[in-house]
């Protein structure tokens, strides 16, 4: 009897499993058929245009992302402060616990805090409210801790879509002189780059995680101080822009 119960709970188990086994390969095949429907092979990019502003002054904007760091971005912005100069930073949601006086002094500097997503995950492959989540965490933190509330986000690896740009449902403040730090690795090469690109209403892309990032930055605002630029952050230097967009997103290579 005992044999038989134990045969019967063998077989029940083993059929158990089989399903559990079957069903997690057809949930496996449906997460992979939503990511073919949300294709990458869409266009990534929309037609995007650069900033452009019809005035004497020559304006500038550095941003700096994937911070904070308390190693870097204190140095930054103690830089900064001290030479009456802002920046927008687009803060990661995985980073910002423990750095709360961080974001205070940001938001004290006069610089702008900007959403660059709660862990940096691609949003071509996070359905949509996954999105949502990623940017709320974002926001409410920063809320939160500052009172400041966020205007600007800017996607992990600047990349999205139409269906991003809808669940998002602002402005996707992105760049136009990508200054390539984690790739030049050093500060004189990374503020030439940036100082012989760089123009009135030029968005510089820069990173809060690398001593060779400060370095560059002081050479960059030594430089362009002298060259008479004045410093805006993202906001500032959306509504100086002539051209109205929908959405405004700004993009170059
Ligand atoms: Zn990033």
């Amino acid at each position: 009897m005992i044999y038989f119960i134990n045969k019967k709970f063998i077989i029940f188990l083993a059929c158990l499993f089989t399903m559990i086994f079957l069903s997690s390969i057809y949930i496996n095949y449906r997460s992979v058929a939503t990511f073919s429907d949300s294709p990458v092979e869409e266009e990534l990019f929309f037609p995007a245009f650069n900033v452009h502003i019809n005035d004497t002054d020559k304006v500038v904007a550095l941003t700096f992302d994937d911070g904070p760091t308390r190693e870097y971005t204190t140095k930054i912005l103690n830089y900064l402060d001290a030479n009456n100069v802002v920046a927008t930073f687009f803060v990661l949601g995985i980073r910002l616990k423990n750095n709360d006086d961080i974001l205070i002094d940001m938001v004290k500097n006069g610089c702008e805090i900007g959403n660059h997503s709660y862990n940096h995950k691609q949003f071509l492959y996070l359905k949509n409210d996954e999105v949502k989540k990623q940017i709320e965490y974002v926001d409410n933190y920063v809320r939160n801790v500052t009172g400041f509330s966020i205007r600007s986000v800017r996607t992990p690896y600047g990349e999205y879509n139409q269906r991003i740009k809808k669940t998002i449902d602002r402005p996707i403040v992105l760049w136009n002189i990508d200054s390539e730090d984690w790739k030049r690795k050093d500060a004189s090469k990374i503020a030439e780059h940036v100082i012989s690109n760089v123009q009135s209403g030029s968005i510089i892309l820069l990173h809060d995680i690398f001593d060779f990032s400060y370095e560059a930055t002081i050479l960059i605002v030594e430089e362009l101080l002298a060259q008479g630029y004045k410093f805006v952050t993202v906001s500032q230097l959306l509504e100086l822009n002539e051209v109205n967009g929908d959405g405004i997103v700004f993009w170059s290579k």
